[in-house]
């Protein structure tokens, strides 16, 4: 960021001190001679130099500045800061898609021979590229329980570089000790990840509970619009070094175009989590009181066995909740199909509402003994609560839950 005591510059906004609202609308923005108010976009691939020697130097890495787009490019970068300033990392770098983001960080911070802990309950893919592509460069890997830290304990093995969460889990909206897994990573000295991409830095900031690195799937909550793939990793800069070299050889670098979607995205990200943590509360609640549902899995209930834990740790529950409903497969089903509006995919972190039965879907995968071990039901559904209005989604998850007991 400019040095303002030094040559103030008036295109460029003093964000010194700024607050989360602030900082989410205006930094990493850099104006041209332009004097463009919005970002811009540079779709470019490469770049020129302005004479054989200051190539030469910028390819030795003597002069700062860009050379070719899947090592830098300047929106991409307005992108990095903005969401580095919000998570409170010294650093960010941005990737072609969440998946990428992990993917890189594996790449990164482990080699053959070593042994990573993960929660159990964590998105599919993450399952895949672990069990799949890890194992085969010879990568240990335990699954543990998220809530049970003498879990984590008995995982523990000296070959340990690093922990994999994500918090709340997906879909029982389990909520993870950030704290207390964080010491337990400084104690064995291991690098705690996590999956930040329900809650987004306006509700959860990791990196402040003592986490070593945040990823996020910026496809969900911060597009927030279902448009564009995108991943981020932040944290402290040494160790996004090695990923960034991974992502430059390798390749799955943000585009221009998909990082300035994300970066206006940033600009409303914590009122949109704000709104859909609102509207998922109501819906909980009306949820929770419907004669035809079971269970209700949601952060922001009393009953939630974390609920005080979450208030500490988050601003707010957000969007995503999921409930049993009475009977089993058939039963939750009709509820699916009976919706007219909500959409039927097991998408998330979106404006529109989506409704999913992880059980044949995002859980599909597991063996019935894995999913009764994780307590993932037949009556189980999902849904990620958008910005409807409450009446409209209460109406629409009411067509099938009030003719159940019919
Ligand atoms: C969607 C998702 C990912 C993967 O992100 P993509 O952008 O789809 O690659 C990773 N983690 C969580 C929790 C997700 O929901």
């Amino acid at each position: 960021m400019s040095d303002f005591s030094a040559d103030y510059d008036r295109y460029q906004s003093d964000l010194s001190d700024a607050d989360f609202a602030t900082l989410a609308v205006r930094a990493g923005q850099v104006r041209t001679q332009e004097g463009e108010h919005g970002e811009a976009i540079f779709p470019t691939s490469s770049y020129v130099f302005r004479s054989a020697a200051e190539a030469a130097a910028r390819f030795s890495g003597e002069q700062e500045g860009n050379v070719y787009s899947r090592y830098t490019n300047p929106t991409v970068r307005t992108f990095e800061q903005r969401l580095a300033a919000l998570e409170g990392g010294e650093a960010c770098v941005a990737t072609a898609s969440g998946m990428a983001a992990i993917y890189a960080v594996c790449m990164a911070h482990l080699q053959a021979g070593d042994h990573l802990i993960c929660s159990r309950s964590v998105f599919g893919s993450t399952n895949v590229l672990f069990e799949k592509f890890l194992r085969k460069f010879n990568i240990a890997i335990s699954y543990v329980d998220l809530l049970d830290m003498a879990s984590w304990h008995a995982a523990y093995q000296d070959n340990t570089r690093l922990l994999f969460l994500e918090s709340p889990s997906n879909p029982l909206i389990e909520v993870a000790d950030l704290a207390a897994i964080s010491a337990f990573a400084r104690d064995t000295n291991t690098l705690l990840v996590v999956d930040n991409c329900f809650c987004t830095p306006a509700l959860q900031r990791p990196l402040s509970l003592g986490a070593d690195l945040v990823i996020h799937s910026a496809t969900k909550y911060i597009d927030g619009q279902g448009r564009c793939l995108g991943g981020a990793v932040v944290g402290r800069r040494e160790l996004l070094e090695p990923v960034v070299g991974v992502l430059r050889s390798a390749g799955p670098t943000l585009s221009p175009f998909n990082a300035w979607v994300f970066t206006k995205g940033l600009e409303t990200l914590d009122i949109r989590m704000q709104a859909h943590s609102r509207n998922a509360q109501q819906v909980a609640e009306w949820l929770l009181q419907h004669p035809n549902v079971v269970k209700v899995n949601y952060a922001g209930l009393p009953s939630h066995p974390q609920y005080e834990l979450a208030q500490r740790q988050q601003s707010a529950a957000g969007g995503v909740l999921s409930f049993e409903v009475r009977g089993g497969r058939e039963q939750a089903w009709q509820v699916i199909d009976a919706t007219r509006m909500i959409s039927i995919t097991a998408n998330l972190g979106d404006t529109k509402t989506t409704i999913t039965h992880p059980a044949t879907t995002t859980h599909g995968r597991l063996t019935d003994e894995q999913r009764d071990a994780a307590g993932i039901r037949q009556s189980l559904l999902r849904v990620a609560v958008g910005l409807e209005s409450v009446a409209d989604i209460q109406r629409d998850l009411a067509r099938g839950l009030d003719a159940l007991g019919e």
